[in-house]
């Protein structure tokens, strides 16, 4: 048995899933027809309360194609320190877009709206013009915690009242979701473009999708195009994608107990200094400065436990759907003869 805690982007598709692929009706998305892709597309940007919505290979794509969307060469963007766009994303906010990112020191991922209002560049021509804002919740790098949505209300007027756009990197929003009951409607009102990923905890093969209206959407295609992003028959994928929505989101809160249980017993263990606060499916760590990640990591693995180092001495493990009951015990139980 190998238990497989690197990322939740590491599941297979299931019978079901893979059923419903199968029987998908396809076509040339390219001539946008494809019904189930355009299925896949009405159902979330309905989730959303949205006029459009558009799907991509990849959540980097979406965020990318986001970017330029909202930018112009030379713009900055604002966004946390531990950003996906920034940390991840191969430098794509400057390769793509020509932008550079104010980063925000905020607290596990998240900011404040006075923070944003301190970032803003003044209106003076030697400055870089601020012209959009990135929020991402989940946070990845800040260990899967979510954003109160008062804060980010807060942010929006800021950026209403200094002509700025604002995006969510909502990869893990479903996350956010099920943990927060948030309202997605509530959501889609207060960002511009959303970005939401379909391959990680929902447990399909491949696809994001990004969430926006009319006016801004009606160029996503062609930068997804300009991106190599078309796709011809991709129904299959959309169908696993519809399936995910409708079957694999409520569940996610049976992940986010086992991360919380993953939690307390690392906590127990003399060799862990720290275990951020987890409130979802990802548990980040730091281990005694005296004991080497490597070694950890090979105890573990040592016993077919496989783990991610995130740099800076944090560890992650993120639980998902094919982490089953079984795997748990085990974890729990091989964890608790590392010493307490
Ligand atoms: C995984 C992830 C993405 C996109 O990743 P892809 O591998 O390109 O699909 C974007 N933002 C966050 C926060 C992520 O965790």
């Amino acid at each position: 048995m190998i238990i497989d805690l690197r990322s939740d982007t590491v599941t297979k598709p299931s019978k079901g899933m893979l059923e419903a692929m199968m029987q998908a009706k396809v076509g040339d998305d390219v001539f946008r027809e494809d019904e189930t892709v355009n299925r896949l597309e009405s159902k979330v940007a309905k989730m959303f309360g949205k006029d459009e919505a558009l799907f991509f290979p990849s959540g980097t794509m979406a965020n990318q194609t986001a970017l330029k969307l909202h930018t112009n060469p030379g713009d900055q963007v604002i966004c946390d320190k531990y950003a996906h766009i920034y940390n991840y994303e191969s430098g794509g906010a400057s390769f793509n877009s020509g932008v550079s990112c104010k980063l925000i020191d905020g607290d596990r991922g998240m900011f404040t709206a006075k923070q944003v209002e301190e970032a803003i560049n003044p209106d003076a021509y030697y400055y870089s013009k601020t012209s959009l804002v990135e929020i991402e919740n989940t946070t990845n790098k800040g260990g899967g915690a979510c954003w109160d949505f008062n804060e980010i209300n807060k942010i929006k007027s800021v950026c209403e009242n200094n002509d700025l756009r604002l995006h969510l990197d909502g990869a893990r929003l479903w996350n956010a979701m099920v943990e927060k009951s948030i309202n997605l409607k509530a959501y889609g009102d207060s960002f511009d473009t959303l970005s939401v990923c379909l391959s990680k905890g929902l447990g399909c093969p491949v696809g994001s999708v990004l969430v926006g209206n009319s006016d801004v959407m009606k160029e996503a295609i062609r930068i997804r195009k300009i991106f190599g992003g078309n796709m011809r028959q991709v129904g299959y994928l959309a169908a696993a994608g519809i399936y995910a929505l409708d079957n694999n989101l409520e569940r996610l809160v049976d992940d986010h107990l086992k991360a919380k249980e993953i939690g307390v017993a690392l906590s127990k263990l003399y060799i862990v200094k720290y275990v951020e606060k987890i409130e979802t499916n990802i548990v980040v760590f730091e281990l005694n400065d005296d004991f080497e990640e490597r070694k950890f990591m090979q105890q573990l693995a040592d016993n077919n436990i496989h783990i991610i180092n995130m740099g800076n001495r944090k560890l992650r493990m993120v639980t998902h759907l094919d982490y089953n009951d079984d795997m748990h015990h085990k974890l729990i139980k091989t964890l608790s003869t590392f010493g307490k």
